[in-house]
């Protein structure tokens, strides 16, 4: 059987390479902006996270408060029996989680992480900010972490894998380790020369305040309107809208990290632990494919087959329809039939642009 050695950028080994995945800016008719980085990449500034370059004690505190906050956030559940309750409260469970799974399916992962398409750079502060909105970082750290994941899943140097951690460590306690909490611009040079993402990575809690506050308001909107008060209808909304739902659409989200490398069909052999689990798929957008995903990270589509679900991907088509992105990746045939052979992505793959 033929394989087909492919990676991402263009650059092939084998008979053919694939189509460029470009970073944000033009159609390819019309050059609307020329913030292309010269061959080798502009020197970036040093990580923007906040707690870059301060003392292990100060990063120390800075994680505490991450899990402190976080903790805080799960401890909030207690109030759902005892808050008001309506139709409304559900809409907002429903919304918050489906806006923030393909902020973070169908943004943070495909486009941030693995560029599967191409939109304006305008276009991409909007993915951004809505991929931001679900409280899990900002999107150079996200894809940094993400990346690397994918060129050393299941080896010591994954930042969480389950076959060496424990189920809750791959899950989401890595998160909170000190070497997890910057974003190494080394795996997202694409990415960093955008001030504006940058911005977004270091200041990467506006985002799910400005959801929380316009929810916050529109409760109290509502309490107002059904006589309950201002401040009950807005801790009900607050409650039942971003608390839940974010809770949430990280769990469904980090069950990738854990579950779909632990239990699962294993169609593709990818040399490390990925697994297809079906019925995740359904509840995190499709991203239940992750076996697929491993083989073929280079396709906005993670189902290969019609049958199985990837709601993340039809978005991307809706988007695509709508001319707000272009240039979608799609698995090809031979990949579906698994005759090619992977090349895990690397950190200079995305920097051919
Ligand atoms: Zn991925
Ligand atoms: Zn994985």
């Amino acid at each position: 059987m033929t394989q087909v050695v492919e990676r991402v950028g263009g650059v092939a080994i084998g008979s053919r390479p694939l189509p460029s995945i470009r970073s944000a800016g033009t159609r390819p008719a019309t050059a609307r902006h020329g913030d292309a980085p010269p061959p080798g990449g502009p020197a970036l500034p040093a990580p923007a996270t906040i707690g870059a370059g301060h003392s292990p004690l100060v990063r120390f505190g800075i994680a505490l408060r991450r899990l402190t906050l976080v903790t805080v956030i799960h401890l909030s559940l207690v109030f759902l029996p005892f808050v008001f309750f309506s139709w409304e409260m559900v809409a907002a469970t429903v919304f918050t989680y489906c806006f923030l799974m393909i902020g973070m399916a169908g943004w943070m992962h495909r486009y941030f992480s693995h560029r599967t398409f191409r939109t304006s750079r305008a276009f991409q502060f909007v993915l951004a900010f809505w991929a931001g909105c679900g409280a899990q970082r900002g999107t150079l750290w996200w894809a940094a972490h993400h990346r690397r994941h994918h060129a050393f899943a299941d080896t010591v140097d994954d930042p969480h894998t389950p076959t060496l951690l424990a189920f809750w460590r791959s899950h989401m306690v890595w998160i909170f380790e000190d070497a997890h909490q910057q974003s190494n611009y080394k795996w997202v040079r694409d990415l960093a020369r955008y001030p504006e993402l940058r911005f977004l990575d270091k200041w990467y809690w506006t985002p799910p305040i400005v959801y929380w506050t316009c929810f916050g308001l529109l409760g109290a909107w509502l309490g107002q309107a059904r006589g309950i008060g201002a401040g009950a209808g807005a801790g009900a909304m607050l409650v039942w809208g971003p608390v839940l739902g974010t809770v949430l659409a990280w769990h469904a989200t980090f069950c990738i990290n854990s579950v779909t490398h632990m239990w699962g069909r294993r169609r593709y052999d990818t040399g490390d632990d990925s697994r297809n689990v079906s019925w995740l798929s359904w509840i995190n957008f499709g991203e239940g494919w992750h076996n697929n995903h491993h083989y073929y990270p280079h396709s906005a589509n993670l189902g290969f087959h019609w049958w199985q679900v990837d709601p993340a991907y039809y978005v991307i088509l809706l988007a695509e329809k709508l001319g707000l992105i272009w240039d979608v990746k799609k698995a090809p045939s031979r990949a579906v039939e698994g005759q090619v052979r992977r090349a895990k992505p690397r950190p200079e793959h995305f920097e051919r642009d």
